[in-house]
């Protein structure tokens, strides 16, 4: 489908993810012509910016992102954006914001139709989408909303937003979206399970022994400091990123590639998903912290980071199902801040079986997400000196050529919307799920904390973070397989 009509509203038109990521995204959408001629954007922000300073705002973030540009039709493109001074806690600002759409929506044929971006810090959420519902901002078309991470920060948190969107939109209007969702490798988990024979026929629990998900950064918690203290890493990597990488690794077989099979396939699973009990995370879950170097801050020295505090820059743990093909199966997962590099990777280790050669290695396969996108699948063969064994690679990755025109998962995401597909967002029901498992996690921590003596290892920045989730593993012989 393409020239698709609507009116989007972005809440948080000044904010850093608008200018880094959906500017360039909507950019590269209007030169694919899935909108073009009639669409608006209204920015919104409380800067007093006019419609000339958004418009020179989103051609300077293109330009930022792209090497080449087609100038004529970048100017055309910035034409399209509105910029309304807001603040979200106005309810007459709704008001006006809904008159300029009216008008954007008569001037550009956009048949009623809305889309509404939350860009913003979440604590605005609830508020935004309370006064969409009094001030009915929503059009005569079709109405959708995209909400932004984290969404809640429990449960209990989470519902009462999810209550808040739904007085507006049906769950089929709300897009939860999750970025990593919109990664090429991520994007390639299904098609590489499910088109593969070869290993579709060994992902069980008959032949995997583990899965290992990592996602490391090596950033710290820089200018964030206050942010993150009501965060962590399990709210801020676990709840939203590992959680989707898992539940692709593990959903049965879906009928067929709809939104529809797909999230049944997920629910599935996610009904199964067993909550961790406090023996369990005494076991199987690790919280760490960084400490300081000769020239960092530790995270408790950070800006605005409590001298006390509890709050972890490195979870590890891990998930277990009770349904699907990897039943029982141990996935492992670990995230942190002041690794030693920015690395997003997943290692399947396969089962040693007995073979006539006897110790031989187990097969693994490794997808990188992060920082390049390439599948690695560890093989035996024979030395050529003599018929000792060794491990050869076999690669599936992009070319230089292919590499460089990946679409931001922005991009993809963003595109998705406007053509209604729901296939890499979070449904409400699997959303559920996560923060069951999170909140069980938080709080074994919590009562931990409460006798005063919290284990949280202080780990060396720039290695491999908590040394203690060597230590995780349910078989004595298991080992992180990145490291
Ligand atoms: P930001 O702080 O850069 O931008 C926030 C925006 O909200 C600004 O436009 C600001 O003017 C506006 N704002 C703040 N208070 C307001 C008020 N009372 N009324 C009206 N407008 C107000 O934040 P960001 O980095 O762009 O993040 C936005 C959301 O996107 C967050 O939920 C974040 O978790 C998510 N996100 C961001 C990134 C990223 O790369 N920046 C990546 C993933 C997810």
């Amino acid at each position: 489908m393409k020239n698709i009509p609507a009116v989007m509203i972005i809440f948080g038109g000044s904010g850093d993810l608008a200018h880094r990521k959906l500017y360039p995204a909507l950019f590269n959408l209007y030169e694919q012509g899935i909108i073009h001629d009639h669409f608006a954007v209204i920015g919104t922000a409380r800067r007093p910016w006019s419609h000339e300073y958004l418009q020179s705002q989103v051609r300077e973030a293109v330009h930022e992102t792209h090497d080449e540009v087609n100038e004529a039709d970048l100017e055309e493109f910035s034409h399209h954006f509105y910029y309304q001074s807001h603040d979200v806690t106005n309810v007459e600002h709704y008001f006006t914001l809904k008159e300029l759409a009216a008008d954007l929506d008569q001037k550009y044929g956009a048949k009623g139709n809305r889309l509404f971006y939350m860009a913003m810090a979440p604590r605005f959420f609830g508020t935004i989408a309370t006064h969409i519902n009094d001030q009915h901002l929503t059009g005569d078309g079709f109405n959708r909303i995209v909400v932004e991470k984290p969404f809640g920060r429990s449960l209990a948190t989470a519902t009462e937003l999810n209550q808040q969107i739904t007085a507006s939109f049906s769950e089929d209007q709300i897009f939860r979206i999750d970025h990593y969702l919109g990664k090429e490798m991520v994007q390639n988990i299904m098609p590489l399970r499910f088109t593969n024979p070869l290993l579709a026929a060994v992902w069980n629990k008959a032949h995997i022994q583990n899965i290992q998900v990592t996602l490391a950064e090596r950033l710290g918690v820089e200018a964030r400091g206050g942010y993150y203290e009501t965060s962590g890493a399990l709210r801020d990597m676990v709840q939203n990123h590992i959680f989707q990488i898992v539940t692709l690794l593990a959903m049965p077989t879906p009928s067929d590639i709809t939104a529809k099979a797909i999230h049944q396939a997920k629910q599935e699973l996610l009904d199964s998903l067993h909550i961790p009990t406090a023996e369990d995370v005494a076991k199987h879950f690790v919280r760490g912290q960084y400490a300081a170097s000769d020239d960092t801050f530790a995270y408790k020295e950070e800006p605005n980071v409590d001298p006390n505090s509890t709050t972890e820059t490195y979870a590890a743990g891990e998930m277990k199902f009770g349904a699907g093909p990897l039943q029982g199966v141990p996935i492992y997962f670990r995230t942190g801040k002041q690794f030693k590099e920015k690395m997003s990777r997943i290692d399947v280790v396969f089962k040693h079986e007995p073979n006539p050669y006897g110790q031989t290695h187990a097969n693994k396969l490794t997808i990188e997400i992060d920082p390049e996108s390439q599948i690695r699948l560890l093989l035996n063969g024979k030395t050529i000196e003599g018929d000792a064994i060794r491990q050869e690679k076999f690669c599936f990755g992009l070319t230089e050529a292919e590499a460089a025109v990946v679409p931001d998962g922005y991009e993809r995401l963003l595109r998705d919307v406007f053509l209604n597909n729901s296939i890499n967002f979070t449904h409400w029901g699997e959303l559920k799920r996560y923060w069951e498992f999170i909140d069980a996690v938080e709080e074994a921590w919590q009562a931990e904390n409460e006798t005063g003596h919290p284990v949280i290892e202080q780990y060396a920045p720039y290695r491999m973070g908590a040394k203690s989730a060597d230590k995780i593993f349910e078989s004595p012989a298991g080992h992180w397989i990145y490291g």
